[in-house]
């Protein structure tokens, strides 16, 4: 039988590849973002308590209410934006269906796509399997900022979506004011819409705002602003995540949710609606992984790689060219066989495969799992 692929240059990502490579060769895993540290342990306790009190069964399709009471809540405190929990907020399983949800729901066939490189990279095989075509613009080392000129450019009339991530994974850079402006300035008019990935929205460093598109409302009212549990509350496990819009897009989001896993986890939701009730807006985490920035930053100074700090994500990008010239994946693969240490190679993330000679290497990690992780980066 031959199978015609839907998804033919598609292979597994590269966290798995990285995180398969990492546990053959017991290297410390500063590849795939996750923390090696537990969750606060009352979340566990509000889990159980849930469970227990028989909440166990399919959740309502948009989410459990109490929760989406409390997203609205964050969102109106943060950035002056109310959302209607019972129209325009979903809940959904992880920041990873939404993107999937919000791109299938409003791209066809034809429809053109401009996705910021590097980009994470779930966007561009959700718009193929929906006939759409990625557009690319890139983003360059050592700055990444975009090229408002170079998406300016690349609109065209079958421009559908524009998909934008603060802070951004891989890079560490995040949108300033003046980004928002050039955004707004090239939409206004049109009818192109924007998914806004900002699953890192609370980590963000040296006192920045986050440039949230719910902030804007010319943009939000264009903007599926998707976010996920896994980032702020260290459970990416737990697969939670939401996405925000004006109810008219929230409506045919809506209609692929349900269709794709129909509700998400009850007990989960509950428990984070409790423990949002209890302990207010997420406002420690800047500094929480401020902290985790500068120590590995600081330990890995001696050593032959260079870096700019990371303004946010749990990731930092780090200059090998003063080691090898070896291609990142290469490099990559070899750093964790004989040195015992795994990051990601960016080249993945672009289309065309741009290699700066720069990898990303996660901090989300325990003081010791950084020390380790130094000092072997330190002897290469
Ligand atoms: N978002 C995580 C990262 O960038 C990984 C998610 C995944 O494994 N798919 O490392």
């Amino acid at each position: 039988m031959r199978i015609q692929s839907k998804l033919p240059g598609v292979g597994v990502t590269i966290f798995t590849v990285m995180t398969r490579l990492a546990n053959d060769h017991g290297a410390i895993n500063l590849s795939q973002g996750f923390p090696d540290f537990d969750p606060d342990g009352e979340l566990y306790e509000l889990v159980e308590k849930h469970m227990r009190m028989g909440r166990n069964q399919y959740a309502p399709m948009q989410g459990v209410m109490a929760l989406r009471e409390k997203i609205s809540e964050k969102t109106a405190e943060l950035y002056g934006r109310s959302y209607d929990p019972a129209g325009e907020i979903t809940v959904t399983s992880g920041a990873t269906e939404a993107l999937f949800a919000a791109i299938t729901s409003v791209v066809g066939r034809g429809d053109q796509v401009i996705i910021i490189e590097p980009a994470y990279d779930s966007y561009a095989p959700a718009v193929e399997l929906s006939g759409g075509i990625p557009v690319y613009c890139a983003m360059r080392y050592p700055g990444y900022s975009i090229d408002w000129d170079l998406v300016r450019d690349s609109i065209t009339p079958k421009t559908k979506l524009i998909i934008i991530n603060s802070p951004h994974n891989p890079t560490g850079s995040v949108l300033s004011p003046a980004d928002i402006a050039a955004l707004r300035d090239i939409t206004s008019g049109t009818d192109i819409l924007i998914l806004s990935d900002e699953v890192y929205e609370h980590i963000i460093f040296d006192s920045v705002v986050h440039q949230s598109m719910a902030r804007d409302p010319e943009l939000a009212a264009r903007s599926f602003v998707v976010s996920s549990f896994g980032k702020t509350y260290h459970t990416t496990g737990w697969k939670i995540g939401y996405c925000l819009a004006p109810a008219p897009l929230s409506a045919e989001f809506q209609k692929v949710h349900q269709y794709l896993t129909f509700a998400s986890n009850t007990p989960v939701q509950h428990a984070y609606a409790e423990f949002m009730e209890k302990k207010g807006v997420c406002r420690s985490l800047p500094e929480f992984y401020r902290g985790k920035r500068d120590l590995f930053i600081s330990l890995v100074q001696n050593s032959r790689f260079r870096c700019v700090p990371s303004r946010g994500t749990y990731f930092q990008m780090l200059d090998y060219s003063g080691i090898t010239d070896e291609p990142d994946v290469e490099f990559a693969r070899r750093m964790t066989e004989e040195h015992g240490v795994a990051a990601i190679p960016p080249s993945v993330f672009y289309h065309d495969g741009v290699d700066t000679r720069v990898l990303r290497f996660c901090f989300a990690k325990k003081e010791e799992t950084l020390e380790r992780a130094a000092e072997r980066l330190c002897a290469i």
